[in-house]
C-alpha cells in the first residue's frame, strides 16, 4: 500500500519510520528538495498546485498531510482523485484561528474570548471589549509563536496594528494559565476513538521545549474533559487519524487554545514511550488498519533540539534516551532533533531530565 504526504518535514520522515515496518511505502509532495523524508520513499519537489505532481500522489492509495499550509485547491483537486485522510475540512478549519475558535464555541469546548479584527477601528473595539493584556494574531500561517503581538495596554493597539496589519487577524483575550496541556488522540475509520494520556508541555520564545507525559496532577474529571472536547471535534470533522488538542489549565477549567490536524510535535514521547507511537497509529488509522494501543511503556519526556544538534556521545550514555537527528541544516530557533526520555517511574525520569538538560546547556 502506498501512503501520499503532503510536505516531507521531519513529521512527514516520522511517519515513514512508522510505517515501513508495516510495509507501507511513501511518495512526498514538498517544495524543498532534501528535506528530511527525502530519503525515505518518492520524494515530488514541485510547489504544492504543480498539476503533475497532484497527479502523481493521486496515485497513491490514499492521501495524508503533515504541512497545513496546502493550498486549497490542490485539497480539492486531490479530493477529487484519491481518498485524502483526515478530512480535509479539519485543515480548513484548523489553519485559520477565527473558524477554529469559533468551531469550538460552536462545540461549547471554553476558549479564551476572541474577537476577528477587520481594520485598526475594529481593533480599537475589540481591545476595550476584552481589556488588556490581550493578544493579536494573525488569522493564519501562525506557528511557534510568530504571527503575534502582546497588547499590554491600550496606548498599545496601533502599533501592535502596524506590525501585523495586511492579514485577517484575531484580537484574543489574555488566559492567565497555569500550564499548557495537549490531548492526542486517533479516529479510525469505524469512527473508534482511543486516547493519549494529557501531556504537560512547556514553550519558551513562543517554541514548544519539553513535553511530558503523563502530565502530572491530572484529576480524572479534566481527563474526562480534555478527551470529551477532542471527541466532539473528532466527530464534527468526520475525522481519520491523529488529531492534537493544545489546552490553557486555567484553575483545572481546560480551555482550547489550537487544533492540531496532524501528528504532533508534543506527541513525539509515543514513538518510544507509548506501546504504539502517533505516528504509527496515524497509519493505521488512514489505511484502515486496527487502532494500536495508546497507553505508556513509562512516564516519558521529550525535549526539542533548536538551532543545533548538540555532542550526541554524551547524551547517548544517558540510559532510555533515544536521539532523533532530522538531518536538517543548524539555524537559529529551527527545530533539527528531539530527545525522548523513558523512566520506571517520576523520580527517575526528573533526575534523568535534569542531567540531560544540564548536558545540552553545555553543549
Ligand atoms: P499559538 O501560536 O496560538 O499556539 O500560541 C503560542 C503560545 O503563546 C501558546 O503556547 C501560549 O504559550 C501563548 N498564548 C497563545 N494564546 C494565548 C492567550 N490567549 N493567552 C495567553 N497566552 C497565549
Amino acid at each position: 500500500m502506498e501512503v501520499g504526504v503532503l510536505g516531507a518535514g521531519q513529521l512527514g520522515r516520522m511517519l515513514a519510520l512508522a510505517g515501513h515496518p508495516l510495509g507501507l511505502r511513501f511518495c512526498f509532495l514538498d517544495p524543498t528538495p532534501n528535506s528530511p523524508a527525502s530519503g525515505l520513499g518518492e520524494h515530488v519537489v514541485a510547489p504544492w498546485d504543480d498539476s503533475a505532481a497532484l497527479a502523481r500522489l493521486a496515485r497513491a492509495d490514499v492521501v495524508t498531510f503533515e504541512f497545513e499550509n496546502v493550498p486549497v485547491d490542490a485539497l480539492h483537486w486531490l479530493r477529487d482523485h484519491v481518498r485524502v485522510l483526515p478530512n480535509p475540512r479539519a485543515l480548513e478549519v484548523g489553519r485559520d484561528r477565527l473558524q477554529e475558535k469559533t468551531r469550538f464555541r460552536e462545540l461549547g469546548i471554553p476558549t479564551a474570548d476572541f474577537r476577528a479584527v477587520d481594520d485598526e477601528a475594529s481593533l480599537l473595539a475589540a481591545v476595550a471589549e476584552l481589556g488588556t493584556p490581550c493578544l493579536l494574531k494573525t488569522r493564519r500561517f501562525g506557528y511557534d509563536g510568530k504571527g503575534q503581538a502582546l497588547i499590554r495596554e491600550p496606548a498599545e493597539a496601533s502599533a501592535a496594528y502596524a506590525a501585523l496589519a495586511g492579514q485577517p487577524l484575531i484580537l484574543e483575550a489574555f488566559v492567565r494559565f497555569q500550564r499548557e496541556l495537549s490531548i492526542l488522540c486517533v479516529r479510525g475509520q469505524s469512527g473508534e476513538t482511543r486516547f493519549y494520556p494529557l501531556i504537560e508541555n512547556q514553550h519558551r520564545e513562543g517554541i514548544l521545549r519539553l513535553s511530558r507525559a503523563p502530565a502530572l496532577q491530572v484529576s480524572p474529571e479534566q481527563r474526562a474533559s480534555a478527551e470529551r472536547h477532542a471527541e466532539r471535534l473528532l466527530a464534527d470533522l468526520d475525522y481519520v487519524g491523529v488529531l492534537a488538542l493544545e489546552l490553557f489549565d486555567v484553575g483545572g477549567t481546560l480551555f482550547a487554545n489550537e487544533l492540531a490536524p496532524r501528528v504532533h510535535n508534543s506527541g513525539h514521547f509515543s514513538i518510544e514511550g507509548a506501546r504504539t507511537s502517533q505516528f504509527e497509529n496515524h497509519l493505521r488509522a488512514v489505511c484502515g488498519l486496527p487502532l494500536g494501543d495508546t497507553s505508556l511503556l513509562g512516564p516519558s519526556a521529550m525535549l526539542n533540539l533548536i538551532g543545533h544538534v548538540p555532542p550526541k556521545a554524551p547524551l547517548l550514555e544517558v540510559p532510555d534516551l533515544h536521539l532523533h537527528d532530522y538531518g536538517k541544516a543548524p539555524r537559529a530557533q529551527r527545530k533539527v532533533g528531539h530527545l525522548t526520555l523513558r523512566a520506571r517511574d517520576d523520580a527517575e525520569l526528573e533526575t534523568r531530565l535534569a542531567h540531560v538538560q544540564a548536558l545540552l546547556a553545555s553543549g
